[in-house]
């Protein structure tokens, strides 16, 4: 599949889009406005700065050629029309999924490939929209796609098998390493086992079992593994847990997340990206 459309620009949608034409396919980029899509040079800009610092074969001349295979529009129909694959990466909400993917379902292809980057709704939410359940999936990417090259594949129980594949085959033609679901999933593979650590990380910090730092160093040395959980909040950045969590009805949960506010977000601590988080950089 050589034409791609992707719907939304924010953080993962910007990081899609560049990615694909990195690796030569031809990219419509999707976003409400002109003056949202005018931000764009600025985050090819951000991300070409990335890619030469962390890959080899990040030369000027191809980063150059990426941005020249990029397209932006704000009309829909425009954006969807000779689209081979679609993929949507605007907000996390079920509604505004839902509308979008009724009007793509009428303006696109009959043969265009429909993929959600959703993080937390399943294909079976979003799949009743589309006018073609069977052509629809989640493409499910983790943030920095450049490095951390994962690409969950799940499809619901009415995704074609040959459309499933063909998207596999994608994410792979763009430089991902495919993660097949056979099932659908909530939080796929990766927050499957990543939420289970954040939390119980959370739950020794908040209950005064051990420090931050000593969680960090037990999870990194006796497992190898290069970051520990605190670290990894600290990529994520403060909000997202605290915005998991203040509502919880679990008092731990919902101490930790007094404590991210008082002590870390109030503090302008919001995690790497603002210097300071758990740890400073
Ligand atoms: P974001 O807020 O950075 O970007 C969303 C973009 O969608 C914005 O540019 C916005 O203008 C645009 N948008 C709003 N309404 C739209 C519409 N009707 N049509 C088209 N575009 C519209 O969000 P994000 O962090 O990039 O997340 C996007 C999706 O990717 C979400 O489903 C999220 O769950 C998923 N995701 C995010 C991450 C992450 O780390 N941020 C990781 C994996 C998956």
């Amino acid at each position: 599949m050589q034409q791609v459309t992707v719907l939304g620009t924010g953080i993962l949608g910007s990081q899609i889009i560049f990615q694909s034409a990195y690796m030569g396919k031809d990219v419509v980029a999707y976003d409400v406005s002109d003056e949202i899509l005018a931000a764009l040079p600025h985050r090819w800009q951000t991300l070409e700065a990335h890619y030469r610092e962390d890959l080899p074969d990040a030369t000027q001349e191809r980063l150059d050629r990426a941005v020249a295979h990029i397209r932006a529009t704000s009309d829909l129909a425009d954006a969807v029309r000779e689209a081979e694959v679609i993929i949507e990466a605007i907000p996390e909400q079920l509604s505004m999924k839902q509308e979008v993917w009724g009007k793509v379902g009428a303006l696109a292809a009959p043969e265009a490939i429909f993929c959600t980057n959703s993080s937390t709704f399943l294909p079976s939410d979003i799949a009743p929209f589309t006018g073609r359940p069977d052509r629809f999936l989640a493409l499910h990417f983790a943030n920095t796609i450049w490095k951390n090259n994962t690409a969950e594949v799940m499809g619901h129980p009415g995704t074609d098998p040959q459309v499933f594949e063909r998207v596999a085959a994608f994410a792979e033609e763009i430089g991902m390493v495919p993660i097949r679901l056979h099932k659908e999933q909530p939080g796929y593979v990766l927050n499957s086992l990543l939420v289970p650590l954040l939390n119980a990380a959370a739950d020794l910090w908040v209950r005064g079992v051990a420090s931050i730092e000593d969680i960090d160093a037990t999870w990194r040395i006796a497992t190898g593994a290069p970051l520990g959980p605190f670290q990894i909040y600290d990529i994520v950045g403060m909000m997202t847990p605290y915005y998991l969590s203040k509502d919880s009805t679990d008092p731990v949960r919902k101490k930790f997340a007094e404590r991210l506010k008082h002590d870390y977000i109030d503090q302008g601590r919001m995690g790497r990206d603002s210097g300071r988080g758990f740890y400073d950089y």
